[in-house]
């Protein structure tokens, strides 16, 4: 498999979640406060994780501490991890040696798998580059096309949406 495609889906994948799940997921980040900042018995690190995003209509965007880039950064299995990937390798699964996490919204606090997608540093700098006149899937960023949030600033392109909710539709 194209390092730049996505890993086969398990039951239950994000494409198919819905926000309301995801506030499921949710811990009381209240109930994570143990006593000097230690985290009380039996909670996990994913459930800390789950505790630290605000689902919003669209991006999941994660709420604890940023890295120096912009990116969310968790504290995962003992060490900093940025938290998209660590959200892509709960929901979706590994990602290959090398790869980037890249997203398609443009949103670097965003960890909503659906986007996100596993790309090689070469493509992910050809995106970067190549977004100030197109959207990462190649649709031009026209003022109608995109839409910028007034909260995070994050733009969004229309046709991707679509073409998102087209597929999902026609894969269930
Ligand atoms: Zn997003
Ligand atoms: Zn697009």
């Amino acid at each position: 498999m194209p390092k730049h495609e996505r890993s086969p889906r398990r039951p239950g994948s994000p494409q198919v979640m819905t926000t309301a799940d995801v506030e499921a997921l949710r811990v009381n980040p209240a109930l994570l406060r143990g006593r000097r900042g230690a985290p009380p018995r039996g909670v996990t690190d994913t459930d800390r994780f789950w505790s630290y995003i605000d689902v919003t209509p669209y991006c999941w965007e994660w709420a604890g501490l940023r890295d120096r880039d912009g990116y969310g950064e968790s504290q995962y299995a003992g060490r900093k991890r940025k938290a998209h990937r660590v959200a892509w390798e709960l929901l979706i699964g590994p990602i290959a040696t090398g790869a980037d996490i890249d997203h398609l919204c443009r949103n670097k606090r965003c960890v909503n798998p659906d986007h996100l997608e596993p790309v090689t540093k070469a493509e992910n700098n050809r995106r970067a580059r190549a977004t100030r006149t197109h959207c990462p899937r190649g649709h031009e960023r026209t003022p109608e096309n995109i839409y910028t949030r007034k909260d995070t600033g994050a733009t969004m392109c229309y046709r991707c949406v679509l073409e998102r909710g087209r597929a999902r539709n026609a894969s269930t």
